[in-house]
């Protein structure tokens, strides 16, 4: 049994279907991208998943075989999905530490504070956070810097599955270097990963599987190296870039 499954999952903003009739799964310790042109619905399909901040009109979301589309942020967190934002998202008038806390108590997952302030120190340390760091304010890092706590956040409550939206736009190519290190070792520590890219290096690096949305459908699924060859996806997800660019 796959760790997530979405079957037939929709969502309309008025007369727009953002998702339009997704099924995919997930299986257990795999890197899975989504890809896809800009407005194809891949971070409202996170939304849809993890709850934040509205679940689906229409369709199943199970994690573990667990149904999950109708259960609250808070629930799906406690489940064990956690997730990052496309734009950087963090307390910016908390400290480091402090925002990796709040993480790990999301869910409820972990309840003992001492506990959660472990789960918080260790995630840190995962995202390259040295412990003489952990008192910066959140609103003084740099943009690189507000990524990787919003993964240590995220990682702190101890999630089976990992869903990251656009971990590598706006940094630079060491940068992105550093982070697909990072996402291969939160994987290696057992996490599964669904991640949505941008930066091609980035998804043919890590993903064993990719998936292309378009229009809020699904129009590819596959290796990356098929996938990215597939003329359907050429035309609507590199055409697209091409002309974006
Ligand atoms: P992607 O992440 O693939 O770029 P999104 O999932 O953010 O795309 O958006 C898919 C489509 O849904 C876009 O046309 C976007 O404008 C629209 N959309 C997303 N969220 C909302 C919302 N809260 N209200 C209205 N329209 C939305
Ligand atoms: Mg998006």
């Amino acid at each position: 049994m796959a760790l997530l499954e979405i079957e037939d999952v929709g969502k309309s903003f008025g007369s727009l279907k953002a998702v339009d009739g997704v099924t995919l799964s997930v299986e257990k310790g795999r890197i899975q991208g989504i890809a896809g042109p800009n407005g194809s619905g891949k971070s409202t399909l996170f939304n849809l998943v993890t709850g934040i901040p509205f679940g689906p009109d229409r369709g199943r979301v199970r994690i573990d075989g667990v149904p999950i589309e109708r259960l609250s942020a808070h629930e799906i967190a406690g489940a064990g999905i956690a997730r990052t934002f496309q734009r950087e998202t963090s307390f910016d008038g908390l400290t480091v530490f402090e925002n990796a806390l709040v993480g790990a108590t999301f869910g409820g997952r972990i309840r003992a504070s001492a506990m959660a302030r472990e789960a918080a120190a260790e995630a840190l340390q995962l995202a390259g956070f040295a412990p003489a760091g952990f008192g910066r304010l959140a609103g003084e890092l740099s943009v690189f810097e507000r990524k990787c706590l919003m993964l240590a956040t995220a990682c702190a409550m101890r999630p089976k599955l990992l869903l990251l939206d656009e971990p590598a736009s706006g940094l630079t190519r060491p940068e992105i270097e550093a982070s697909i290190g990072l996402v291969r070792s939160i994987a290696a520590s057992g996490v599964t990963i669904v991640l949505i890219e941008h930066v091609l290096t980035f998804l043919m690096n890590l993903s064993d599987h990719l998936v292309i949305l378009s229009g809020g459908r699904v129009l590819a699924s596959g290796s990356p190296r098929e996938v990215i060859a597939d003329p359907a996806v050429v035309e609507v997800y590199l055409g697209t870039r091409r002309s974006a660019a």
